[in-house]
This record gives C-alpha cells, sequence and structure tokens, in this order.
C-alpha cells in the first residue's frame, strides 16, 4: 500500500492503517466545508458564556481532563503508539508527561500572565494619564496540526485556548484521527460544555475548510509547503495565524564537549520518534579534531537501538508513520550515496517488515550540496560533518532555510552560550537536544523558514488572546495643550515640546512647565 490514508470519497471516510503492521485499524469521517463551518457556528455559540468564567473554574474542566488522562494513561499510551508506530515508552515519554505538565502549569498560571497590566507612561502619568492593557479571548480558535505527536501538539495548542477564553475546532492530520478524537473523549469525560473543543477528522480539503470557516485564529503546524498555503489562503480574510513549520536542525560538537554523552544526544536527537519532530538533529557538525572518536562512538550506540512493532515490550525505534516519508528518508539517503558520502550503519528499509520501517542511519562524507543536508529529511538518518573553526562551524548552521531549534555541545558554557546567540534558530540549547517543546514555560517556534509566532510559554499564551489598550484621562475637564486653537501661544509650546519633551526624563522636560500651565489657562 502507498499511502496510509484512502479517501473512500463515497462514503467519506479516512481509512487509517497501522504503520507497524500495515493492517487496517478504522475509519474516520471527512468532513466537508459544509461540516466544518457548523462546527465554526457551534463553537461560536459556546464561547461567549465560558469566556464569561473565571481562571479558576476553566481550570477545574482542565484539570479534570489532566485526572482522566492520568487514570488513562496506558490506554492512550497504546493508541498514539498504535496509530504512530512509536513506543509505547515515547507516547509517554515525549506526548503525554510534557502535556500533563503543561495542563498544571497553564491552569495554575494563566490568570497571572493574563492579569491586567499597567504600562508606565512618563510624564504622561504626571497629566493624570494611565494605561493598562487588558487581554480577551480571540473567540474560535482553529487549531491545523499533523502526525508525529499527535497527542501533544493539538492538546497543548487547546489547553492554552480554552484557558484564555476560546472555543476551539482541531483539524487533526489524516494520519492520526483517532488520537485527536480521544482528546475530545476525555475533555466530554471532564464534561467540557459542548460545542467548546470539537475536532473535525478529514484531509487537506477539511484544513483549508477550516481556515476559510472564518475563525479568528489559525494555529497551524505542519510542513514548510502547506504553511505557505495556509498563510495565503488566510490573507484572504486576514485571518491571523502562527505557524509552525519544518526543520532541519545543526548539533554543533566542539572538542572540549563530553564526548561519550554528546554522541547519546545525537542518535537520541536523531532517532526518536523515528527522527520525525520537527526538532530532530538532522545534521550534526563535529570538530575535526573529535570527529573520529565521535562518529565511533555514535555507530556504537546506534547498534545497540532495538527496533521492532510498536507493541513489542522495550523497543527504542518503532515504524515510520507513513511510506510517503519513508520514501523521502529513503531518497535523502541514496542521494547522499550517490555523490560520495558513506554509511556507517543503517542505510536502508526494513523489509522484511509489514509495516514502514527504516534502519537508524549514521552517515558520514556528506557535503550540504546533498538533499540530505539540506531539505528536511524528517527519518531517522544522522549525517555528520566536520567542521575545522567555529567560524565554521556557525556558517554551516546557518547555511540553511530553516531555523528551528539549534544545539551546542560543549565543556565551556559561556562559550557555548556565546555561540548559541550566532545561530539564526528560535531555540538554541547548550548540552541538550530537541526536548525544549516539552517545556510549558518557553516560548516555542522558528525563524526563517520555520514559520513565525509562537506556541507555549507567555508568548505563545499572548498569540490566543487580543491585547486591549485602555487609556484614561482623570482630568476631564481640562483641555489638552495640544488640542484646538493652534495659536501662537500653541505653536511656540510645540516647538518647545520638540526640543525638551522626553518621556521619562522629567530633568529635560521640566523647563517647559510654566509654557504649559500658560497654554493651558490661554482662552480658547
Ligand atoms: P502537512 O503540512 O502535510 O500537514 C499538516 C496538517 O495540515 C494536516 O492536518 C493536513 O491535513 C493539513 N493540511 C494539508 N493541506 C492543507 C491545506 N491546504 N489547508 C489547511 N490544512 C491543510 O504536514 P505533516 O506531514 O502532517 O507534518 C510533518 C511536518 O510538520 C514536518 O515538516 C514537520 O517538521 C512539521 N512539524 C512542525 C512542528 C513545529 O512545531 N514547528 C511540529 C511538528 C511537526
Amino acid at each position: 500500500m502507498s499511502t496510509q490514508t484512502l479517501q473512500a470519497t463515497q462514503t467519506r471516510e479516512i481509512v487509517k492503517i497501522d504503520p507497524s503492521t500495515g493492517e487496517e485499524i478504522g475509519r474516520a469521517p471527512l468532513h466537508d466545508a459544509a461540516e466544518v463551518a457548523a462546527a465554526v457556528d457551534r463553537a461560536r455559540a459556546a464561547q461567549p458564556a465560558w469566556a464569561r468564567l473565571s481562571y479558576r473554574e476553566r481550570a477545574r474542566f482542565v484539570l479534570r481532563a489532566r485526572e482522566i488522562v492520568l487514570e488513562q494513561l496506558e490506554e492512550i499510551a497504546k493508541l498514539i503508539s498504535r496509530e504512530t508506530g512509536k513506543p509505547v515508552a515515547e507516547a509517554i515519554s515525549m506526548e503525554i508527561v510534557p502535556t500533563l505538565d503543561l495542563m498544571h502549569h497553564f491552569a495554575e498560571n494563566t490568570k497571572a500572565l493574563l492579569k491586567r497590566r499597567r504600562i508606565g507612561l512618563g510624564q504622561y502619568n504626571f497629566m493624570a494619564r494611565t494605561s493598562y492593557i487588558v487581554y480577551k479571548p480571540l473567540g474560535v480558535v482553529g487549531i491545523i496540526s499533523p502526525w508525529n505527536f499527535p497527542w501533544a501538539t493539538p492538546l497543548d495548542e487547546v489547553v492554552m485556548a480554552l484557558m484564555a477564553g476560546n472555543a476551539v475546532v482541531v483539524k487533526p492530520s489524516e494520519l492520526t484521527p483517532f488520537t485527536a478524537l480521544k482528546i475530545a473523549n476525555v475533555f466530554k469525560q471532564a464534561q467540557l460544555p459542548d460545542g467548546l473543543l470539537q475536532i473535525v477528522t478529514g484531509d487537506g480539503s477539511t484544513g483549508a475548510a477550516l481556515v476559510e470557516a472564518g475563525v479568528n485564529k489559525i494555529m497551524f503546524t505542519g510542513s514548510v509547503n502547506t504553511g505557505k498555503r495556509v498563510a495565503e489562503a488566510a490573507a484572504k480574510q486576514l485571518t491571523p495565524v502562527v505557524l509552525e513549520l519544518g526543520g532541519k536542525d545543526p548539533m554543533i560538537v566542539f572538542e572540549d564537549a563530553n564526548l561519550e554523552n554528546a554522541a547519546r544526544a545525537a542518535i537520541w536527537g536523531a532517532f526518536c520518534n523515528s527522527g520525525q519532530a520537527c526538532a530532530s538533529i538532522e545534521r550534526c557538525y563535529v570538530h575535526e579534531s573529535v570527529a573520529d572518536k565521535f562518529v565511533e562512538l555514535v555507530v556504537k550506540e546506534t547498534k545497540l537501538l532495538k527496533q521492532d512493532k510498536a507493541s513489542t515490550e522495550n523497543i527504542d525505534i518503532g515504524a515510520m508513520t507513513n511510506e510517503r516519508q519513508l520514501e523521502i528518508v529513503e531518497d535523502h539517503v541514496s542521494d547522499a550515496v550517490e555523490h560520495g558520502a558513506q554509511l556507517r550503519t543503517g542505510g536502508h528499509r526494513v523489509n522484511e517488515a509489514q509495516g514502514w520501517f527504516h534502519q537508524p542511519t549514521v552517515v558520514t562524507g556528506v557535503d550540504h550540496s546533498m538533499k540530505l543536508m539540506r531539505d528536511e529529511t524528517f527519518g531517522p538518518v544522522l549525517p555528520i560533518m566536520t567542521f575545522k573553526t567555529e567560524e565554521e562551524a556557525v556558517r554551516l548552521a546557518n547555511d540553511s532555510i530553516y531555523g528551528l531549534t539549534a544545539s551546542v555541545f560543549t565543556g565551556d558554557l559561556a562559550h557555548g552560550k556565546r555561540i548559541a546567540e550566532q545561530i539564526e534558530a528560535g531555540t538554541v540549547m547548550v548540552n541538550e537536544v530537541v526536548y525544549t517543546h516539552a517545556l510549558a514555560q518557553t516560548p516555542w517556534g522558528g525563524v526563517k523558514q520555520s514559520g513565525y509566532g509562537r506556541t507555549h510559554g507567555s508568548l505563545g499564551l499572548l498569540e490566543l488572546v487580543s491585547a486591549q489598550h485602555i487609556h484614561v484621562n482623570a482630568m476631564p475637564g481640562l483641555a489638552d495643550v495640544w488640542w484646538f486653537p493652534y495659536t501662537k501661544r500653541a505653536g511656540e509650546l510645540f516647538r518647545d515640546f520638540a526640543k525638551r519633551f522626553t518621556t521619562g526624563s522629567l530633568l529635560r522636560s521640566a523647563p517647559l512647565l510654566p509654557k504649559i500651565l500658560r497654554r493651558l489657562i490661554e482662552p480658547r
């Protein structure tokens, strides 16, 4: 079977295949534009009452849902694992644990993160002016998500959007409909009021319909090409979009790094989730003086990994989630080998298996002319290149259209931090890889073609509200000096303002005071 999803147009269903076995798991509805529009209408009707609840009341639903996830942890982990092909342990560690933490974080802290914020106005405060920001829900948020983290990606955004007072409509990947339906089921058990969280299963046409359905914001996670289409379609209605797109994330290993740990980090960073993480290590640059040792360690550790069907206990690597992605991996590896790269271990599809498996693969002798070093591979492949100087390492790391995350390994933390700031990426880790999506507190998002906007952290929360500025003049009986009429005295005062008025510096502005007073009492 060449694709994982079949559109049975007569029955309007998507057919879900188990990537470990090739067997059908089940079918989910393929929602059309009218059904998507109806879901958005239901969400819009439910949202105002939800927005009137206090943060504490909203948090109660989220925390109840969190308890249900904990109670049903094994069932949920097996579902994620079966639908994606990833090990059950990884479904727990990379999807469920971070999300439980995020649910707790935003249930506890959204009130403080979104509290009314006073803005200092300098001299304007002496003129009896005050300003503050209030954060209001957007209304209905549309979430379009990919298949690689089918639980964590949509659920994190659902929780943050709900806590901010919005209703949400989620369009999950056609490759992982059942995990998304389970998210809705958990919130139903938590008695979230109807209409606030709806899942519209379907394919790209369903996603396109959600973009056109007049939602107040689209949170899109997926590939660069689809992201561009979504941004273009959203622009027609000026619907704001957050785009979390692909990556080609570099890892730099300096000669003073702890090589054993760097090697283990590299293989986890490249092979966890079968390499299907937007933040996977997709390019590794190691200082030439330690390259042989590093490659030897990486190859040794890679050969110890256990790969099998997702249902097998204690495996390290499972299947890839879809065959199209597996074919891209094969193409990148064979292109690199044809152009002179060396396979150090792995390199092939696992042919005897029924599902879509690719061996964890280490490649050396690569360069930036190869697809493997330029395009997103999104599979279990670790290409390793050497560098001579730190300038070269930074240049190579930045030689990409992507900029999601990056990693720097060194024993000198100050050096690591200096290098980190020179790298063009939304997140740069020092002596760490991949995992920061698990942090609820920190912003997640990219630069360059990895997208724009943020999810997670306070910056991510601010994407889900509209910031309203309220400005108050507490002396309503006094006309402003800059109002009509523009008398001679007014003109002189404005010229003096230009020279002296400096917000925050009373000393510089003080000489204006007598002229301001004269203007205030000037007959007008
Ligand atoms: P994709 O772009 O093919 O699909 C993503 C989602 O968009 C799916 O739900 C799909 O049905 C929907 N879609 C397709 N066409 C659409 C259209 N015209 N309008 C609206 N929606 C449409 O991506 P994918 O293959 O599911 O996911 C893999 C990609 O996601 C990789 O590039 C990966 O790097 C990226 N990703 C990024 C992040 C991040 O946080 N930056 C996280 C996970 C995955």
